[in-house]
């Protein structure tokens, strides 16, 4: 199906991209890498009078480390730039894996990881880590910045707190603490070419051999990436050991509330958290330098 006729505008500032978005009202659709918007539009799902590219906005295209203030991922760093920067490579190698299971190398070299995470599939492979690492997501709108926790962005599937008006600018990470590791395990039938159909993002901190702090979400099997507090309660405060990964697994599996379509069924999920939460735990627990 050929696109329908909309406006197009490409604006080179946030201020910019905000004036218009406010006059062309609430028909107007924020344009991305378009990987997700365009083909949303050529299959009539969503039919925006005007489109408006950010890819213009020099300011939302860099990634940055600060000891301080930790990661920063601009609204329109590429997918392919994440997997290759050196401060997420050698600071947050989850992120960089997360964007790297993300689709192909043609998809990555124009999708961002905020349209990944602004599009809200509950499949999206950049939530679960952003979610581990505590990640914030900062909205711009026409009374000012706000910051996010992107725990409380997600309502369902396709829905988030964006309000009418704003965008996203950018993705914030707080610096990982000493101790800590981070780790991002998928699996999807078909491979590169298919969404995944279950992941599992968990960030860990130690003190001495003790789990001291972890966070784990789940992805693609509930309607928004779920947060398993019942697998963090089972290893927060303990040593980790064979038995305790397994029943972590067997735990998260409990949790998950996955459904049957034409992507893997309801079981396979669930065997698959089990599968894929033991792994997470057990590289998250490598990479902080405790095996
Ligand atoms: C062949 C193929 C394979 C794929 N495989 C995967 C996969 O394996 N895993 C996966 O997670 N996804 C996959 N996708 C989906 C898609 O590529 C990703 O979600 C991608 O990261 C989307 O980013 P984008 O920049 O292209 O977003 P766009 O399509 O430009 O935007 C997506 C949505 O977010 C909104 N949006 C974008 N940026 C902003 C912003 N700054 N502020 C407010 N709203 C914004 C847009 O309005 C739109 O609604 C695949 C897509 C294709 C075509």
């Amino acid at each position: 199906m050929r696109l329908p006729h909309f406006d197009y505008a490409a604006p080179t500032t946030v201020a910019e991209a905000l004036r218009l978005l406010a006059e062309k009202g609430p028909g107007a659709r924020v344009l991305a890498g378009g990987t997700d918007l365009l083909i949303r539009m050529r299959h009539g799902l969503v039919t925006p009078s005007a489109v408006i590219y950010l890819g213009d906005i020099a300011a939302l295209r860099t990634i940055f480390y600060k000891s301080k203030t930790g990661l920063t991922i601009g609204a329109m760093a590429r997918l392919v730039e994440v997997v290759a920067h050196p401060d997420i490579r050698r600071r947050y190698p989850a992120v960089a894996d997360a964007a790297l299971e993300t689709a192909n190398v043609q998809v990555r070299n124009l999708g961002t990881v905020g349209g990944n995470l602004c599009n809200a599939a509950p499949s999206a492979d950049n939530a679960p880590t952003l979610l581990a690492l505590g990640a914030e997501m900062v909205l711009a709108g026409p009374k000012g910045d706000r910051r996010v926790a992107l725990d409380q962005f997600f309502k369902g599937p396709g829905q988030t707190v964006i309000a009418p008006g704003e965008i996203l600018t950018a993705i914030c990470v707080p610096p990982p603490p000493p101790h800590s590791g981070a780790a991002y395990q998928q699996v999807s039938a078909r491979g590169k070419v298919d969404i995944c159909a279950a992941s599992v993002g968990a960030a860990v901190v130690f003190a001495g051999e003790t789990c001291q702090e972890i966070r784990i979400f789940l992805g693609a099997v509930g309607p928004t990436p779920l947060r398993a507090l019942e697998t963090e309660n089972l290893v927060r405060g303990k040593v980790f050991t064979p038995e305790l990964i397994e029943k972590a697994g067997a735990k998260a599996a409990a949790e998950s509330r996955p459904i049957t379509d034409m992507r893997a069924s309801a079981d396979y999920r669930r065997q698959m958290v089990g599968v894929l939460t033991r792994r997470a735990l057990l590289e998250a627990q490598k990479r902080a330098g405790k095996h």
